[in-house]
């Protein structure tokens, strides 16, 4: 069981040639990995950053079948990628790379099959073009072969918002076990995308003081916490936290040793390592990206009684709500965002009072519990399913 579920169901590599808006043609390497199905169609992002390789989109693709089985969502686990660093790419540019990448994969994905959603690099914009190219080949609109789509396409409401709302919801869970009250509860926020910016508002709403906010250009710091909305404007305004007047310069790697009560990285994986985790003062971790920790570093914050809300329970409102996007769209019935975020909230608690009494069960750290109840579920939905030929 353990080499079958260490092993990728599928993987496969494409070549993604680009004709530039100058004339100039470049060619990029994208993947596309689904771990497991035995739950059902695999699921999980499309990356575009430079650092993408067949091995990190294996790794996230591992994560999303024990992300979709932990919180119970019908899905095995997926991921793309694409080697491409976007932000020197126009969007005409970056339309042809995301159409060509779909035409390539295309004979793998579908609402049955495999369904992508945004991740670093991507949007709902992206989601839009891969929705229309595969529908395109398919001779009709076919809204469930993605979620994380525009409102106005079959997207749902409050996809956007949801891996932060699921951030929030597990941060005061976990505040709470550590009896600290949110009101006046110090964070400080890694990453200001489309995670790390909504954790910080709704965590600035339900009365925390955000000390600290960074993104891939630096960092903002104000001890008696700063105006997140402003901030918001300002990054809108200017596409950076640089240069909020409301904060102080601080560096983007002193962020994660801040002396704060919750401190949420949500940017991108392995931050937290060997070298720096035994200076890292808070007393809770809530992991908004995926693989922020490593396993050497888990050690240090296991030793040192910080509580870890692993990834997989963490971050997972956004896959809880592209499922329920997905089942709109098949259904061609909308919910009221009061109804999404309702179902989200009974979801999210749900799976974290049964990774902590797991974890109370067994003795062990919040992620080794919480990897435990998902591996249990896809390995019996394996072996219920039984070895064919
Ligand atoms: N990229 C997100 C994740 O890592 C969302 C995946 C999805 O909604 O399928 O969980």
């Amino acid at each position: 069981m353990h080499q079958l579920l260490g092993t990728p169901r599928r993987e496969v590599t494409v070549s993604i040639p680009l004709r530039r808006d100058n004339g100039d043609i470049e060619v990029f390497t994208g993947h596309r990995v689904q771990h497991n199905f035995s739950r059902g169609p695999a699921k999980g992002g499309l990356r575009y950053s430079p650092d993408v390789t067949l091995d990190e989109v294996r790794a996230l693709a591992m994560w999303m079948t024990w992300k979709c089985a932990l919180l119970d969502v019908p899905y095995g686990g997926a991921k793309g990628g694409v080697r491409i660093d976007p932000r020197h790419y126009s969007p005409a540019e970056l339309e042809r790379v995301t159409r060509r990448y779909t035409s390539e994969i295309s004979p793998l994905i579908g609402p049955e099959r495999d369904i992508p959603a945004p991740d670093i690099g991507t949007d709902e914009r992206t989601m839009a073009w891969l929705m229309d190219t595969y529908s395109v080949q398919q001779g009709h609109t076919v809204l469930g072969v993605t979620t994380g789509k525009p409102l106005s396409l079959g997207g749902s409401l409050g996809r956007a918002t949801a891996t932060s709302r699921g951030v929030a919801h597990v941060a005061f869970a976990a505040l709470g076990d550590r009896g600290i009250a949110l009101h006046g509860a110090t964070a400080a926020v890694q990453g200001f995308g489309k995670v790390g910016r909504y954790a910080a508002r709704f965590l600035a709403e339900a009365g925390l003081e955000v000390v600290a906010v960074s993104d891939q250009y630096g960092a903002v710091a104000a001890e008696a916490g700063l105006d997140i909305p402003a901030l918001e404007q300002h990054v809108d305004a200017t596409g950076s936290v640089l240069d909020f007047a409301g904060g102080d310069v601080l560096d983007g790697a002193a962020l994660l040793e801040l002396e704060v009560d919750l401190l949420v990285p949500a940017a991108v994986e392995g931050v937290l390592h060997g070298g720096n985790t035994g200076r890292v003062r808070a007393k809770v971790i809530v992991e908004g990206a995926n693989g922020p920790t490593t396993p050497e570093a888990d050690e240090v914050l296991r030793q040192a009684d910080v509580l870890v809300a692993p990834d997989i329970l963490a971050n997972a409102g956004g896959v809880v709500v592209s499922y329920f996007e997905w089942v709109q769209a098949n259904q061609a019935f909308w919910w009221s965002s009061d109804e999404v975020e309702a179902r989200l909230a009974t979801r999210m608690d749900l799976a974290w009072q049964s990774v902590t009494a797991h974890a109370r069960r067994l003795g062990v750290p919040l992620r080794a519990a919480a990897t435990a109840l998902a591996v249990e579920r896809v390995a019996q939905a394996h072996q219920q399913r039984g070895l064919y030929p």
